[in-house]
């Protein structure tokens, strides 16, 4: 490959070099900064069908972070290429005033320190620095990496909580050390003094969640998802998009309602906080038909862009706790009927942790419709604290831990196999196409929206490929391609670990279930054509025979494991023709499954 020529380049600046998940104009690595760079590659999306609106979302968000920067008076390089090797090819080509990859380059590979200097925040994707480090050096120049901010907690951080001591990953997937998210939470909830009254937890309890796991009535209208109408530069993106890669998933604009700037994403999280959050813990784990995002706050792609800091929904929804917290389960959505959207904001002016560019309450800058409803002086309903504390727990508790627990554990923790299981996935995680109601909705949000929450994630796209047997790197590009907020440092240990029970870093136990788990948390099963009462049989429900196979299967390694008891003593319960009808069954949807007629 041909270097760009170092001769041409001066190198007494410092250039803050932001990958396109780190897109946040309010971070202290630009202070002192003398310019930007940020690479727009293209490589890896012509060799994978990405969902079209998770590219979509990604350079345009890249491409409206470059202009704001610039309209802030930063000077910015905005390079496209096909790698980030070509593309500081190009920057330092344009740097030196020479021709892009024109050759010549007189560079040692060793980073002598003459070269460009370039800062970047450490990427979250394992080993993803040391690389960009030797690309630049590669070059002549030198980059630093620094902590990543767009996390609540540093690597120090863990290592004081997790001591010195690291774990490894086995060839059979178990881990020498585990980790428990509940000791993190609580961990982090001590340090950081967030929903802390002195010592103690606000409330008295660390964890509500024996609250948060009802079902809506039928009747109950959950809050509209905020939408941010595209504006002119990311339809010109999504048609690129288009036209440029195979993509997969709904290539039309039409469901497309995700901010791309900072300001929307501010937007969408004061509206999360005032209409979304009074009944996100309730029906936190619920699952309703045509419903795909109830009360959860879908922030979770504007979290990983970096549009969002993560301080700023744990400050904000801490926040409206104070301001309009009730005792825990103490109100009840269904018994108020719709919430009036408009209602007062809570602003996010006094909220530290990143600031709002002087605009608390931001009206979006992606062209947010309307709010509708009530006017701006009615009271927003108040939040139970098994809500705040709910969501908290999703921010500073899982998302934190997962990160960490990724760096420790890969690389071993990307083809961890722990049962391993080895089938393809059904044609149906690509198509849609099948008559199990709870599966084709899951997969049928994903298509459309680039999004499921997190119940249908766990405990329907992934428990179903977990008891029919998918081998957990094939689930987890599965999810890394069709997710708008899916990051190879955040699908990994949640497919992998938590979802595919490919090792026991992060549970004890997998989270396998049978279709009565679906029938308790949703409306599916009363519309399928499967009998969820049904375990064998043509016409059973696909998940029980799945289940007891599973369980049988996976006896020697899942007996002795965590709380596992229970499930055990069940499978000792059932004679040998019972087994046999189970595994008849389970042959048998699996048959379907993959001949993609189930
Ligand atoms: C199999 C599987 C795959 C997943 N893949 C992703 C992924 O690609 N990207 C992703 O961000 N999350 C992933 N998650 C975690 C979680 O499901 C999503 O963060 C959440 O559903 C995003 O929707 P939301 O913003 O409406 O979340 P909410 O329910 O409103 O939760 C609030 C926030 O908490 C954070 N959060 C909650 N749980 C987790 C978790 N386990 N790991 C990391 N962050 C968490 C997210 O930032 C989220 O925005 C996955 C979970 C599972 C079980
Ligand atoms: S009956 Fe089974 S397949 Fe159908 S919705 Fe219920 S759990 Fe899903």
């Amino acid at each position: 490959m041909a270097l760009a020529p170092l001769s041409h380049v001066v190198s007494d600046r410092t250039t803050c070099w932001l990958l396109g998940d780190q897109l946040n104009p309010d971070l202290d690595v630009l202070d002192a900064a003398d310019d930007v760079l940020l690479i727009e590659a293209h490589g890896f999306a012509d060799r994978k069908p990405y969902h079209a609106h998770k590219l979509t979302l990604v350079f345009s968000a890249m491409r409206h972070f470059r202009d704001e920067l610039r309209d802030r008076g930063r000077d910015v390089t905005y390079v496209r290429a096909e790698s980030f090797g070509e593309g500081l090819d190009e920057f330092l080509a344009e740097r030196g005033g020479g021709e892009v990859g024109d050759g010549g380059g007189d560079s040692d590979g060793g980073g002598d320190g003459d070269g460009p200097r370039l800062r970047l925040m450490r990427p979250a994707s394992h080993g993803a620095g040391e690389r960009l480090r030797e690309l630049v050096a590669e070059r002549g120049g030198t980059l630093e990496l620094v902590d990543n901010e767009l996390f609540w907690t540093t690597p120090a951080d863990w290592r004081a909580w997790a001591g010195e001591e690291g774990t490894e990953i086995g060839a059979d997937g178990a881990a020498d050390r585990t980790y428990r998210q509940e000791n993190w939470y609580r961990h982090v909830r001590r340090e950081t003094g967030v929903l802390m009254d002195g010592e103690e937890p606000v409330g008295g309890e660390w964890n509500y969640d024996d609250l948060n796991q009802e079902t809506p009535p039928d009747d109950w209208e959950p809050p509209a998802r905020p939408a941010f109408e595209p504006d002119d530069l990311t339809r010109e993106t999504h048609a690129w998009v288009c036209e440029r890669f195979d993509t997969w998933g709904n290539d039309s604009l039409d469901e497309f309602a995700w901010p791309v700037t900072r300001e929307a994403a501010l937007d969408a999280l004061d509206r999360f906080v005032r209409e979304g959050l009074p009944a996100f813990g309730r029906y936190e784990d619920a699952m309703v038909g045509g419903e795909p995002f109830l009360s959860h706050s879908v922030l979770s792609p504007m979290i990983n862009l970096g549009l969002l800091d993560p301080h700023e929904p744990v400050r904000a929804v801490e926040r409206a706790y104070e301001e309009r917290g009730v005792e825990p389960g103490a109100y009840d959505p269904a018994e108020h009927g719709e919430f009036d959207a408009g209602a007062a904001a809570t602003s996010l002016d006094d909220f530290d942790g990143g600031g709002t560019d002087g605009g608390g309450a931001a009206s979006s800058g992606e062209g947010a419709e309307e709010e509708t409803g009530a006017a701006a002086d009615e009271e927003p309903a108040p939040v139970p604290l098994n809500a705040a504390e709910g969501f908290i727990r999703q921010v500073i508790g899982w998302r934190e831990f997962v990160r960490h627990v990724y760096r420790e554990a890969m690389p071993e923790l990307a083809d961890a196999n722990r049962l391993a299981q080895s089938r393809e996935l059904p044609p149906a995680y690509w198509d849609g196409d099948t008559d199990m109601r709870c599966l084709s909705e899951a997969v049928g949000h994903v298509r459309e929206y680039g999004y499921a929450h997190h119940i249908e994630r766990l405990m329907v796209l992934s428990n179903f490929a977990l008891v029919y047997g998918v081998d957990p790197a094939e689930l987890n590009e599965w999810f890394h391609l069709g997710f708008v907020d899916a990051y190879h440092w955040v699908t990994t240990p949640n497919v992998v670990a938590m979802g595919s029970f490919g090792t026991d870093v992060l549970s004890s136990k997998p989270y396998a279930s049978s279709g009565s788990y679906v029938n308790r948390m949703s409306d599916h099963c009363a519309d399928c054509r499967y009998a969820v009462s049904r375990t064998t049989g043509e016409g059973a429900c696909p998940f029980n025979a799945l289940y007891w196979d599973f369980l049988k299967e996976n006896e020697e390694t899942l007996r002795g494991t965590g709380r596992m008891g229970l499930m055990y003593s069940h499978v000792d319960g059932k004679d040998e023709e019972e087994w046999e009808s189970i595994r008849e069954r389970a042959e048998r949807v699996r048959e379907l499954a993959a001949d993609g007629e189930l």
